[in-house]
C-alpha cells in the first residue's frame, strides 16, 4: 500500500527526470521488484528504473535530499531478504553488451546477464567467464567474485575485470580501475554490495571457442560410489580441470531427459580447458566408476557452457547455503551421504561440491577483495521449493548437515554462495578479518551516511 508521502516522492523523482519511477500503487511497482527468487518479496518505498546513467545519478541525488535508503536490485538470484523501505533501484534498462574483438574485452551494462555476454562474444570466438547459470546478473556476479565451470583454469570472473563504473553515495559517477579510485577498484571485484550503484563494467574476453565439458549422471544406488570416486580424485587435478559433484532430487519434470525425471540422481560435472584426449584419459576413474544413465560429455561450443550444469532457469522459490572447507576426503563424502545421499529423505534440491583451486587460489595483479581463495572445495546445498518447508524444516536440514561437515569446513563462506539458510551473521566470514576490515574503511569512505546499507552482522537490511 502506498502511502500519500510514497505518492509525493515518486511524483517529486519523476519531475527530477526518472521517468520510471512507481510506487504501491502503480501497477508497473510489483513487476519491476521481481527477481529469480520468488521466495522473496520487496516493498520499498519506491522502486526506479533508470534509463540511463543520468537517472541513476539523480535517484541517489534524490535519495540523499530525502535521506532514503538505496538499495540496487538485479537479476534477483542473490536476493537475500526483502527490501521493506527507500528506494530499490531496479538495473535492467541499464543493460548493454559492447564487445572489442580486437582488445578481447566488452563493456557491460548493469542488468545485462551473461547469456547477453556469451551471445555477443561467441560469434566473435570468444568467451567470457561467466559462472554455472548464465542467466545471472553480470554485475552481482562479478561483485562477489564468480566462480564459474572452468574457474581452476581462469581464477574468479573478478580477476578479469578492467574498470568498473559506479555512482558513489554522493551522486557522482565515478571510474575504478589499477589507475584511478584503486581503493574502490579492490573492493568492488569480491567486496559485494554497500558501494553504489555499479553501472557498467568492462571485463576480459577469451579466445575459447569449445570446451570438453557436460555432465555425466549417475543413479542413486551409483552415488556413493562415485562421491567416494570423485573425492580422491578430485584431488590431484591439473588447472585445466574444473569440476564438480552434485546429489540432485530432480521434479518429475516433462522437459527432462526420462532416465533423470523425478529420480535422484549423481551428477559430476566438467569443464577442461585443453584437448579432448588429455581429458578423457584424466576422467577415467570418473568413468569407470559406475555405467552412467547419461554420459553427456565431450567436446562443445563455450557458448553452451550452461549445459555443464544445466540449473534451473525460470524464477523459483529458493532457500539455499554455502560453506567452504579445507578438504573433502572418502569421510566427507560419506558424512555428506549421512545428510542426504541417496537413502535419506530429506527436502533438499541439490547439494553440490565444488572443486576449488587451481588459478582460483592465486590473487591477481592488481589485487582484489575476493575471499575465499584459500578453501579446497565449495559446498552448496539449495531447498526443496516447497514452501511450507521453506522457513521450518529447509534451513533446519540444511544447517544440520553443515554442522555435519564441521570437521572439513574452513569456517568460511563465499559471498556469492552465502544464502538464507546461513546464519546471517556469518556473512562477514566471507572475507578475512583483514579484508573485511579493509571493505569496511572502504565503505565508510565512499559512504560516510550509510547510503547503501549492506547487513554483514546479521543487522536487519
Ligand atoms: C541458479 C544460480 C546459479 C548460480 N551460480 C553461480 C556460480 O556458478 N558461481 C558464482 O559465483 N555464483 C553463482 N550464483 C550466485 C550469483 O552469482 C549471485 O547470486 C549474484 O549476486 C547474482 O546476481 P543477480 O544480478 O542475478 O542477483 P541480485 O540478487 O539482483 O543481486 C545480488 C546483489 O548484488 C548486488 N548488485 C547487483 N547488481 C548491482 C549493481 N548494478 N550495483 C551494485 N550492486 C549490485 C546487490 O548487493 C544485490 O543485492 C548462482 C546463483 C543462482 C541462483
Amino acid at each position: 500500500m502506498s502511502t500519500n508521502l510514497d505518492v509525493a516522492l515518486v511524483v517529486e523523482l519523476r519531475a527530477a527526470g526518472v521517468a520510471n519511477a512507481y510506487a504501491a500503487g502503480d501497477p508497473e511497482y510489483q513487476p519491476a521488484l521481481l527477481g529469480f527468487n520468488r521466495d522473496i518479496s520487496h516493498t520499498p518505498e519506491i522502486v526506479a528504473v533508470p534509463h540511463t546513467v543520468a537517472e541513476v545519478v539523480t535517484t541517489v541525488t534524490f535519495a540523499n535530499r530525502h535521506n532514503l535508503p538505496v538499495r540496487v536490485l538485479g537479476k534477483g538470484h542473490g536476493a537475500q531478504a526483502p527490501i521493506t523501505d527507500g528506494i530499490a533501484i531496479a538495473t535492467d534498462q541499464l543493460a548493454f553488451v559492447s564487445v572489442d574483438a580486437e582488445t578481447r574485452t566488452a563493456r557491460v551494462g548493469a542488468g545485462a546477464t551473461w547469456t547477453d555476454v556469451l551471445s555477443a562474444a561467441a560469434p566473435r570466438g570468444l568467451a567470457a567467464l561467466c559462472g554455472s547459470a548464465p542467466h545471472v546478473g553480470v554485475v552481482g556476479y562479478l561483485l562477489g567474485g564468480g566462480i564459474g565451470p572452468v574457474g581452476r583454469t581462469f581464477g574468479f570472473a573478478a580477476d578479469h575485470v578492467r574498470s568498473i563504473s559506479v555512482v558513489t553515495a554522493d551522486g557522482g559517477l565515478v571510474r575504478a580501475d589499477a589507475e584511478f579510485n584503486q581503493d574502490l577498484f579492490w573492493a568492488l571485484r569480491g567486496g559485494k554490495g554497500g558501494f553504489g550503484v555499479v553501472v557498467e563494467v568492462e571485463i576480459d574476453l577469451f579466445p575459447l571457442a569449445t570446451i570438453y565439458g557436460g555432465a555425466l549422471f549417475y543413479a542413486g544406488e551409483d552415488t556413493p560410489a562415485v562421491l567416494r570416486t570423485f573425492a580422491e580424485w578430485s584431488r590431484d587435478l591439473p588447472d585445466e580441470m574444473t569440476t564438480s559433484v552434485a546429489m540432485l532430487r530432480l521434479p518429475p519434470l516433462p522437459e527432462l531427459p526420462e532416465p533423470l525425471r523425478g529420480r535422484f540422481v549423481c551428477a559430476v560435472r566438467i569443464g577442461y580447458v585443453g584437448a579432448a584426449e588429455d581429458a578423457e584419459a584424466l576422467m577415467t576413474p570418473i568413468r569407470e566408476v559406475a555405467r552412467p544413465l547419461i554420459d553427456g560429455v565431450g567436446e562443445m561450443p563455450y557458448a553452451e557452457i550452461g549445459r555443464v550444469h544445466a540449473d534451473p532457469v525460470d524464477p523459483m522459490r529458493v532457500m539455499e547455503g554455502g560453506i567452504l572447507l579445507d578438504e573433502f576426503d572418502t569421510a566427507a563424502a560419506d558424512a555428506l551421504l549421512t545428510a542426504s545421499g541417496p537413502t535419506v529423505e530429506v527436502p533438499l534440491a541439490a547439494v553440490e561440491v565444488r572443486r576449488l583451486g587451481g588459478a582460483l587460489s592465486r590473487m591477481p595483479e592488481p589485487p582484489n577483495a575476493v575471499g575465499g581463495r584459500d578453501a579446497a572445495y565449495s559446498l552448496h546445498v539449495v531447498g526443496a521449493p516447497v514452501p511450507e518447508l521453506l522457513h521450518s524444516l529447509i534451513p533446519q536440514v540444511i544447517g544440520g548437515l553443515f554442522a555435519g561437515m564441521e570437521p572439513w569446513a574452513t569456517g568460511g563462506t563465499q559471498v556469492n554462495f552465502f544464502g538464507r539458510a546461513n546464519m546471517p551473521g556469518d556473512k562477514v566470514t566471507s572475507w578475512s578479518p583483514e579484508v573485511a576490515a579493509r571493505l569496511l574503511e572502504v565503505r565508510r569512505k565512499h559512504d560516510p551516511a550509510g547510503r547503501f546499507p549492506y547487513p554483514l552482522h546479521g543487522e536487519a537490511i
